[in-house]
């Protein structure tokens, strides 16, 4: 039995100040939440959000790591610094990663495999361009993004999640539904099932615009096993309403 999972993305957002608010709503409103619940934040307030979660249930992630174990790669964060601040999750190959800062598919999978060798839980995204969609490509694409990652840690899979993010549904207000999310899901559990029985358990989240009026209907599905969430997360009540759409 997979336990859902639902796991904020801040993204570039935030501040101190907001920060503080913010999490304070989450906290006082998470204690009843089924799932289990993590929050990816800006580097810079990585000390701050490790504190103000230290008595709470909620997980702390990074939204990147540097491949890189430490040296001259000015502006990279590497896997071991954010294992200092208490970090059990780091999202690799956000699709705004890949396209902002050329992520190819080998450089995703490394990144996955340094948060491992860390003993962290990389949050590994998959997912396909609305051009991509609109040409069948779909099913291509996200298996060659997903066989990249399990080339590389063939049975270490089992200990990743992974995210399938339609690049179209991200910030956009337009949500895959529910057929056209399992759909991609249960292609990627297919593909897991062929590296081991430990990986086809793997969990999946979808993430792409979920709300708290479409997160119980997507929850719902089969092979869907909790959410990234981007700009509700920024919203205690959203969040807290989509952790609560868990199952
Ligand atoms: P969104 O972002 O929920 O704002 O669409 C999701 C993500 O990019 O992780």
């Amino acid at each position: 039995m997979r336990q859902q999972f639902v796991a904020g993305n801040w993204k570039m957002h935030g501040s101190l100040a907001s920060n503080a608010a913010l999490l304070a709503e989450v906290l006082a409103g998470v204690g009843t939440a089924r799932c289990e619940v993590a929050i990816c934040v800006p580097y810079p307030y990585l000390s701050q959000v490790q504190q103000l979660l230290q008595t709470s249930q909620v997980a702390l992630g990074a939204q990147d790591c540097s491949v890189h174990q430490s040296g001259a790669h000015t502006g990279e964060v590497s896997v071991s610094m954010l294992q200092d601040f208490g970090c059990r999750y780091v999202i690799v190959g956000h699709s705004e990663r890949r396209a902002d800062h050329h992520e190819s598919d080998v450089l995703v999978a490394a990144k996955a495999e340094r948060a491992l060798e860390a003993g962290m839980t990389p949050i590994v995204c998959v997912g396909e361009t609305l051009a991509e969609r609109e040409s069948g490509l779909t099913r291509a694409v996200v298996l060659r993004q997903l066989l990249a990652v399990t080339h590389l840690l063939r049975e270490q899979t089992s200990r990743i999640v992974v995210a399938y993010e339609p690049v179209w549904a991200i910030g956009t207000g337009r949500t895959a539904t529910p057929e056209q999310a399992q759909e991609v899901h249960a292609v990627l559990r297919e593909h897991l099932r062929t590296v081991s029985e430990a990986a086809a358990g793997v969990r999946i989240l979808y993430g792409g615009s979920v709300k708290p009026d479409n997160a119980a209907v997507l929850f719902s599905q089969a092979d869907i096993d909790g959410g990234l969430i981007g700009g509700a997360s920024l919203k205690a009540a959203d969040f807290l309403a989509i952790a609560a759409a868990t199952r």
